[in-house]
């Protein structure tokens, strides 16, 4: 099954509940805005990182802090956005066929530590910014 960034979105204007779509209740509504938010800082965050390394002119200690901020932010985001569709899904989204429980296990992957553990991103963030001494 192919699952891209629409899935959730498509749920929420097809299951009805109390008579409406998902998608008409507002508390709904403001996850769906909060996830868009997570999602497009998430991404803003990898493209500065990447155009930061392309232009091959930025310190190390600029490099260090914008790359592991992006990898620390990513994840995170996906694990949250992931998590929230499948309540959004219901026991469907539990399922091995709506496919979410694969992102899910891909994205924790990047969280223990795949590129790196979440805490030591953090560490060099904070290194960067207080100075080592
Ligand atoms: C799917 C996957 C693929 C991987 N692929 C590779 C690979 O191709 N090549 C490779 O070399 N490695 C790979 N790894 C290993 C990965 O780099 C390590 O798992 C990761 O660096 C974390 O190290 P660790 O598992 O020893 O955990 P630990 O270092 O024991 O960390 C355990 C926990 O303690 C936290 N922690 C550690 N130190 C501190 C600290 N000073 N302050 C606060 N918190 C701290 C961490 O954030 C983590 O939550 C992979 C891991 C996974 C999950």
């Amino acid at each position: 099954m192919k699952v891209d960034v629409t899935l959730g979105i498509e749920y929420l204007k097809e299951r009805t509940v109390f008579g409406s779509p998902l998608s008409k209740f507002e508390g709904i509504q403001f996850q769906v805005a909060d996830n868009y938010i997570k999602l497009e800082s998430a991404r803003l965050l990898v493209y500065k990182a990447a155009w930061m390394l392309d232009k091959g002119s930025f310190s190390h200690t600029d490099l260090n802090k914008a790359i592991a901020a992006a990898k620390l932010a990513a994840p995170t985001a996906a694990f949250d956005i992931i998590k929230e569709v499948m309540m959004w899904l219901g026991a469907y989204g539990y399922t091995k066929e709506a496919g979410l429980e694969r992102g899910l296990r891909g994205v924790i992957s990047y969280i223990v530590g795949a590129e790196g553990a979440q805490n030591i991103m953090r560490l060099i963030i904070a290194r960067e910014l207080l100075g080592k001494d």
